[in-house]
């Protein structure tokens, strides 16, 4: 027996971990503390490691520690494993790949499987549209191409993206990026001619529906345009259909329209980031299709090939008129990862996005059950299983409550459910859209406890 078949030999099915974790030893434990020590001494000190979850295996939404704790994961390794842990499915998929070849560059030759995910990407991108999709390692790189396209495209420099985005760390990507300071600190000077502008958020504005759409649509018109920044002079919008690490926000329904045709107005190209939101995670295959519109470049990543690296801008045909060489990368739609992201597609478009539209449902329900008797929650939102719950100090005043949200993903994590924070005062639910509704059930429960034990005041 080989020793990938006996992992998974001894690995119980996702059914049989079922729906509960289990704590057997204090995390973190005798051997995770002895990697942690290890990790601690030689990494770079840029990693936050968010709380000491040392992972030796997992199925479905169910993660195992390397002293064998059970985890119930609703973070999903941050929305990526949509598929939950390594699929039975996706695992022959990447064996059978690695078998064949593990590299060969797609920007230079040719193989089957990036053909035939570039063509699957292609028809499940919104729009009418015909596409043309280029591969890459991550979401930020994908960020980095689709600003290059825009720029090459319109002939033109500035962009325009939102207060509280996130759009990845690479200096371009980075120049996007508005979550939080630190993330920028020491960094500059960063791509120039960048502009951000307020993004909708209904808890916040003080407003919320078409009126808030239209608040946020006349800063761009009535004040950037008019006073500081040509709308001649900008290349592209990018927008997160709904806001990731800002927080988990949701726009209100018609502003993702608004700003198509504001884009239209001023010949400026749409980006849409689903970096976080796409991949069925939202219910549908990509948040934007809420708004039923279609943008003029789509990036992913994240969860497109349950876990394996790989990103990729999807274009109108009309603007992916780059000469050969103009961009590439030598990594970008691995074999291994595009064999990973064929089968997640069938998966999350013949199940899983279903999964998620349900399960997602009751998770929203039973998190908005726990606000009427939990103080300490502000808000419930997000689409399908990209949900936020944002925590505050004071309802009336919606005061943040940052310290609030690390005790809670802290003694979640203690007690076996894994969570992130997203924004500033706000935990994120994003657990693989295989999850069961016996394990959202078995999850409210634990929140249930640590929440009535948070002191709001
Ligand atoms: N865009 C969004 C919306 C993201 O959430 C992220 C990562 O969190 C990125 C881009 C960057 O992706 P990566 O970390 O793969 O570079």
């Amino acid at each position: 027996m080989t020793a990938v078949s006996a992992v998974l030999q001894q690995t119980p099915s996702a059914e049989e971990w079922g729906a509960r974790p289990s704590i057997v030893v204090e995390p973190p434990g005798p051997r995770a503390r002895a990697i942690v020590e290890r990790d601690r001494a030689v990494t770079s000190r840029a990693y936050i490691k968010e709380y000491p979850l040392v992972i030796a295996r997992g199925r479905g939404a169910m993660v195992e520690d390397v002293d064998g704790n059970r985890y119930l994961d609703f973070m999903g390794g941050i929305a990526v494993c949509s598929t939950g842990y390594s699929h039975p499915k996706v695992v022959s998929a990447i064996q059978e790949a690695a078998a064949r070849f593990l590299h060969i560059c797609g920007s230079d030759f040719y193989f089957d499987g990036m053909a035939a995910l570039c063509e699957r990407l292609a028809e499940l991108a919104p729009g009418p549209s015909r596409k043309r999709v280029f591969l890459t390692n991550s979401g930020a790189e994908a960020i980095e191409g689709a600003i290059k396209l825009a720029r090459y495209a319109t002939h033109r420099t500035a962009l325009i993206a939102f207060k509280g985005a996130f759009h990845g760390r690479t200096t371009g990507a980075l120049a996007l990026t508005s979550s939080k300071a630190k993330q920028r600190a020491g960094f500059g000077p960063l791509l120039p001619d960048v502009h951000h502008v307020e993004y909708p958020n209904p808890y916040r504005a003080g407003c919320h529906g078409a009126e808030l759409v239209e608040r946020t649509i006349a800063a761009i018109e009535d004040d950037l345009f008019a006073r500081h920044l040509d709308p001649g002079d900008v290349a592209a919008v990018f927008v997160e259909p709904i806001q990731g690490e800002g927080g988990y926000i949701v726009p209100p329904d018609g502003f993702l329209r608004r700003l198509r045709e504001l884009c239209d107005r001023h010949g400026i190209l749409l980006v849409c980031d689903e970096v976080q939101s796409g991949v069925g995670r939202t219910g549908r295959m990509w948040a934007c299709e809420y708004d039923g519109i279609e943008p003029d470049i789509l990036v992913t990543a994240k969860g497109l090939a349950s876990g394996m690296p790989l990103g990729a801008f999807i274009a109108r045909e009309e603007l992916d008129r780059w000469e050969g060489g103009a961009h590439g990368s030598t990594f970008g739609g691995n074999p291994v990862s595009c064999a990973a992201a064929l089968v997640t597609l069938e998966l999350v478009e013949s199940q899983l996005m279903a999964n998620a539209a349900q399960v997602g449902a009751e998770l929203m329900a039973g998190l908005c059950q726990l606000a009427e008797r939990r103080p300490a929650i502000g808000d419930v939102r997000g689409r399908g299983l990209m949900i936020g719950v944002e925590l505050v100090q004071d309802r009336e005043a919606k005061t943040p409550a940052p310290h609030l949200v690390r005790q809670l993903v802290e003694r979640a994590f203690r007690q076996g459910l894994l969570l992130l924070p997203a924004g500033r005062s706000t935990a994120r639910f994003a657990p693989p859209l295989v999850v069961t509704a016996e394990q959202v059930a078995v999850a409210l429960e634990i929140l249930d406890g640590i929440l009535g034990q948070l002191q709001p005041s």
